[in-house]
């Protein structure tokens, strides 16, 4: 059976790979692997979306699971909703990607973006059809249901309204005309912020802008940031799971700065304990976390692995340079609202956003990629570790090179024939010497690849 989920479940073009003939099918192949039950559906502001949700529900409903249909929604709500009322939820969101793209993506029982063991399981009935259909008596009903305000005040619980109350903050939110439009205004109006809001209306066509939060996707956030005076901006991408901020002087935060500033919060916070983050985040993170007591833990990229990690180990906070950030004192998944809401507090306990931002380590990344065909990536790798078999390194993810100006990590792409190259120094000069460095000994390490198989044929 070949893969249907990919990082982030099955995506695709509407009509073109995501038709209502795959929707039914998945929705028959995971109520045949879920044998019943109830299971929630939220959706983002595509315009497919209505047709893969019906399609979805009635595969789930013919094989006798209760569908919930929470409408459209964040998705960090509907994983607190699935996490405390369902046995599995589905979203269909495509987050980030352009409009004639749709997903479908599913949260286990208890609120985490579901392993790739049990993708496989649900690939294995779909492939073989092998889909248990129940009864008359037995199918499935519809319900539905509104996670919505449960989500938002479950985040305004959990900081302090009166100290954010106090400092009246002026906050520009662009909402990217998704479902953040939902959540984040609201719940940082409701602390006493004095909101702005930007393409706060939901439209799957995205007139406002692309739904993935770019500093070129921002320049309107970024302009209305300074015009206004505000004290910081607000971006959620278009499934509202992720937040990207841009501070007081109207400078838009790369993820790992606000990655880096929440760690460094929360270890403070909670007076130590375990950050969970990818073996692709800044050394800033480590370098705060170590700081205030607290100790970090890489894992491979992709916030399924981050989550499940901090659950094994009890951390207490993780996350991903983009903007992804995990709070287990609320749930283990990515949570743009708990986000917002943070970093909106730390300023109107500490002050100006550029001036928390600015007292942090600071390193320079430079981030290349090479064409190489999927077929060849695991072979490169190999190559590539017996080269540098003297070196210090780490392959808890490709292979990230330690040195003492820095580190390089090469990483196949998961989705394109590319190996990507990431380098991390103090200074720009070195992070670029240190790529140029890399990007040719991998190229040659290919070549050789090559060559050896043009020989053999
Ligand atoms: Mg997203």
């Amino acid at each position: 059976m070949s893969r249907l989920f990919g990082t982030n479940g099955v995506r695709g073009v509407v009509n073109r790979d995501m038709n209502v003939d795959l929707a039914v099918g998945l929705g028959k192949a995971i109520g045949t692997w879920l044998r019943g039950g109830r299971v929630a559906m939220g959706t983002d502001t595509r315009l497919s979306n209505h047709m893969l949700k019906s399609g979805v529900a009635s595969g789930l409903m013919a094989t006798g699971c209760d569908v919930v249909d929470l409408g459209e929604v964040p998705t960090p709500a509907l994983q607190l909703y699935t996490r405390d009322r369902v046995d599995l939820g589905i979203g269909i969101t495509a987050s980030h990607n352009p409009p004639q793209f749709n997903g479908i993506k599913c949260v286990d029982g208890d609120g985490t973006e579901l392993v790739r063991r049990k993708e496989e399981q649900i690939e294995e009935v779909y492939g073989s059809k092998g889909f248990e259909l129940v009864g008359w008596k037995e199918v499935g009903r519809l319900y539905t249901d509104d996670c919505i305000a449960g989500y938002n005040s479950a985040v305004k619980s959990m900081v302090d309204r009166d100290i954010i109350h106090e400092a009246s903050l002026k906050v520009v939110v662009d909402c990217a005309n998704g479902v953040g439009t939902y959540s984040t205004p609201g719940i940082l109006s409701d602390l006493g912020c004095h909101v702005i809001t930007l393409n706060a209306q939901p439209d799957g066509t995205f007139p406002g802008h692309e739904s993935e939060p770019t500093e070129d996707n921002l320049r309107d956030l970024i302009s209305v940031v300074k015009d206004t005076g505000a004290d910081l901006g607000i971006a959620n991408d278009g499934d509202a799971d992720r937040a990207i901020f841009v501070d007081d002087r109207g400078r838009f935060l790369h993820g790992d700065r606000t990655l880096t500033l929440v760690a460094k919060n929360e270890v403070e916070r909670r007076g130590g304990g375990i950050v969970v983050t990818p073996v692709s985040s800044s050394s800033s993170v480590k370098d705060v976390v170590e700081e205030a007591g607290g100790k970090l833990v890489y894992t491979a990229v992709g916030s399924p692995i981050v989550a499940r990690e901090m659950i094994r180990l009890d951390a207490i906070f993780g996350g991903e340079e983009n903007g992804g950030l995990i709070f287990s004192e609320h749930q283990y998944c990515r949570d743009a609202g708990l986000t917002a809401a943070r970093i909106v507090e730390l300023v109107a306990r500490k002050g100006p956003l550029s001036g928390l931002v600015d007292a942090l380590p600071r390193y320079a990344l430079d981030k290349r990629g090479l064409q190489c065909p999927h077929g060849m990536k695991e072979r490169l790798m190999d190559g590539l570790k017996s080269y540098y078999a003297g070196e210090q390194s780490d392959d808890t993810d490709g292979l990230k090179l330690i040195y003492r100006e820095g580190w390089v990590l090469i990483r196949p792409s998961g989705t394109e024939p590319k190996i990507r190259i990431y380098s991390e120094a103090k200074d720009t000069a070195t992070a670029e010497s240190l790529g140029t460095k890399h990007e040719k000994e991998v190229s040659d390490t290919l070549s050789l690849l090559v060559g050896s198989d043009r020989q053999k044929t």
